[in-house]
């Protein structure tokens, strides 16, 4: 697999550390309004596929866009656009990479082979990383942001740590780095996003405050798919 295919992507899904995300939709990366992305499976058991088909619809309940799920490439039109493997991270891309003939993965969702992981936690697995698959971004990236730069700090250190040798390094910078007004639509900073990890943030006044991640999609993450994505 080719990891450089994970160019905006966030790395792992891992509750024990500490991630952060919400409704920041990079303008670059969306897919056009009523489009069908066709998504396939590279692999998977029958049930992992039927979580994906379960959970990754409730994003599009009030948009313009439509998923229709092919279990192999064989099954599957020549252009795909989301394409999932369960192996490796737990991850995606960002939104419309363009590369629609490929067979490598765009989303990965290793956390889905956890034994016994609770019901909530697949699907708040599937839900955050389909939020990046529609182009969404971590909160910690917005303008609106309320906390601070440490988080950023921490995220790019985290990237490096994990980074193949040779990957470039200003990579861990760029995915990382605050996005700008011009380059993405944003809702108020959102607690309770989907797109949220659990995180402790050191506040100026030597208090900590503790963002929860949450295992279902929010009146903001519904708002925000509805204005950018509707009819
Ligand atoms: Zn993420």
């Amino acid at each position: 697999m080719k990891f450089k295919v994970f160019f905006a992507l966030t790395i792992l899904f891992n509750l024990s550390s500490s991630y952060l995300g919400a409704a920041v939709l990079l303008k670059a990366n969306m897919w056009s309004k009523n489009m069908t992305l066709n998504v396939v499976f590279i692999d998977g058991s029958d049930q992992q596929k039927q979580w994906v088909k379960t959970y990754a619809p409730l994003w599009l309940e009030d948009s313009s866009l439509s998923f229709s799920f092919y279990d192999d490439f064989e099954s599957a039109p020549k252009a795909t656009h989301i394409r999932i493997s369960f192996t490796g991270n737990t991850a995606s891309v960002a939104g419309d990479h363009k590369d629609y003939f490929s067979k490598d993965p765009t989303l990965l969702l290793n956390r889905l082979n956890e034994t016994d992981l609770p019901h909530r936690y697949i699907k708040q697995a599937v839900l955050h990383e389909f939020g990046h698959a529609l182009g969404f971004e971590h909160e910690y990236r917005s303008p609106n942001w309320p906390h601070g730069n440490q988080i950023i700090d921490k995220q790019i250190k985290r990237c490096l740590s994990l980074m193949n040798m040779d990957m470039d390094s200003q990579h861990c910078h760029k995915i990382n780095q605050p996005l700008s007004r011009q380059s993405a639509f944003v809702t108020a900073y959102d607690k309770f996003s989907i797109m949220n990890y659990t995180h402790n943030v050191e506040l100026n006044d030597n208090q900590s405050k503790t963002v929860t991640a949450k295992t279902t999609l929010s009146f903001l993450d519904k708002l925000a798919i509805r204005n950018w994505y509707g009819n």
